[in-house]
């Protein structure tokens, strides 16, 4: 036999038995956004190498080792896309989306990061995003919070969710604490893990954000961020705090998240679960006033949050939240003997005609009773039509419940519609 040949490692397939629930999913992430008005923008998921590079940073992981980065048959370097803020910006300066106007957008697809795959980290994962641009008050800051709180609702997790929120300050006031936390770090230089060494003077920040318990315990006495914000900075994360407190968003301060990305500054913020092990941050996100006109466009504030679907998913599924997802069929139409396949037909045609929103399926290929209750059984289906000579002659069409111990029914074809309708909302 030939060798089958694999998938990549780190992207998976989502199975047709793991497709309802994505679909549940991304169809309340549709409404919720919906709910505040927001427009969905789709981009490529190849860019320029430097979009990436000039919008993350240099010394960030994504850019530094998790890139997908390859040159095209002309020689140029292309990237896939390790998230969605950088091409959402290019697109809106591209096609005068942000100049001197407010946009409130979300995205949906694939993300693409050569991490060391475990459960909750692939290599192709999918992120639902927010993006919104030309509003500098806090009161967008708490909507895209409120906004991320209904999902959970929606979703039926916000008792496994929590948020922690945080701010950075603006560039001059974090270059100042920059310095100030070199210096400190400088005193326990070879106390410090490689990786905390490396980052001490290129991304200092990210030090206090370090998974190492003995570098986190060298920091108890850090300098702190807040310590060095002006009354701009505090005065709008104070506003957000009370904006989430008057809509009873419950928070956490937590002075140490600083975020992967260097486009952040004044409010960051991580909704996090204790569900799923090491990979417990669900939605990220924060403001980044800077990075429209360091993509080229005009200064513009701009927020948003990305989340992750598959920890999404994982999380459902470890929570056990998964059972009230519709099986993908409601109905299975069944043929007893081949005079009676056009007519089965043309009840499923008519009901799919009259019944758009039921699931119909057909029996194909024949076969016996047993046969075709074991599919209709398989299929998922709450109910079986049987079509036999019998019914047809009769202008009837036998109901069998296959979900529960209701006697089965022999209906007139003309009832059929309004029978069913009844039986399945
Ligand atoms: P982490 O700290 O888990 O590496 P991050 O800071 O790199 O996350 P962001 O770039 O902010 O994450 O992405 C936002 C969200 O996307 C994360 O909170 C997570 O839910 C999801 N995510 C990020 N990377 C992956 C991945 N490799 N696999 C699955 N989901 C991911
Ligand atoms: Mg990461």
């Amino acid at each position: 036999m030939a060798k089958q040949i694999q998938a990549i490692r780190g992207m998976n397939d989502i199975l047709p038995t793991q497709s309802p629930l994505w679909q549940k999913v991304e169809a309340e992430l549709r409404a919720s956004v919906s709910a505040y008005g927001y427009s969905e923008i789709r981009m490529p998921i190849v860019e320029s190498t430097d979009l990436f590079k000039r919008s993350i940073g240099e010394v960030t992981d994504i850019v530094e080792k998790e890139m997908y980065t390859f040159e095209d048959r002309n020689g140029d370097s292309l990237t896939l896309r390790p998230e969605g803020t950088a091409s959402t910006v290019r697109a809106g300066n591209e096609h005068g989306l942000l100049y001197n106007q407010e946009q409130r957008l979300w995205y949906m697809g694939p993300m693409f990061r050569h991490e060391r795959p475990q459960k909750g980290r692939y290599r192709q994962f999918h992120q639902f995003g927010v993006e919104i641009y030309g509003i500098a008050s806090a009161d967008i800051d708490a909507e895209v919070l409120m906004l991320s709180a209904r999902l959970w609702e929606k979703l039926g997790i916000s008792e496994h969710v929590t948020l922690e929120l945080n701010t950075l300050g603006d560039s001059e006031e974090r270059a100042t604490y920059r310095d100030a936390l070199i210096a400190f770090l400088e005193q326990y230089k070879d106390q410090l893990d490689e990786d905390s060494q490396r980052r001490m003077y290129t991304n200092p920040l990210r030090v206090l954000d370090s998974k190492n318990p003995e570098v986190q315990a060298l920091l108890t006495d850090a300098p702190q961020l807040s310590d060095y914000l002006g009354e701009d900075s505090k005065g709008h994360f104070s506003h957000l705090c009370e904006l989430l407190d008057a809509v009873g968003i419950q928070y956490t301060i937590n002075p140490r998240l600083v975020r992967g990305l260097d486009y952040y500054n004044r409010t960051v913020f991580e909704w996090v679960t204790s569900s799923l092990g090491a990979q417990g941050t669900v939605l990220a996100g924060g403001r980044y006033d800077g990075l429209v006109g360091q993509l080229g466009g005009k200064d513009t504030p701009a927020v948003g949050f990305a989340m992750g679907l598959e920890r999404i998913v994982l999380l459902l599924e470890t929570l056990e939240l998964t059972k009230d997802i519709p099986a993908p069929v409601d109905v299975y139409v069944t043929a007893m003997g081949d005079n009676c396949k056009i007519e089965a037909i043309k009840v499923a045609e008519q009901l799919r005609q009259q019944l758009p929103q039921l699931k119909v399926m057909s029996h194909c290929g024949g076969g016996n009773f047993k046969k075709q209750m074991k599919r209709a059984d398989k299929s998922g289906a709450s109910i079986a039509l049987i079509l036999g000579e019998n019914e047809i002659a009769a202008g009837q069409v036998a109901v069998k419940h296959l979900r529960n111990n209701n006697e089965q029914q022999l209906v007139a074809r003309d009832d059929l519609v309004t029978t069913l309708a009844g039986l399945v909302e």
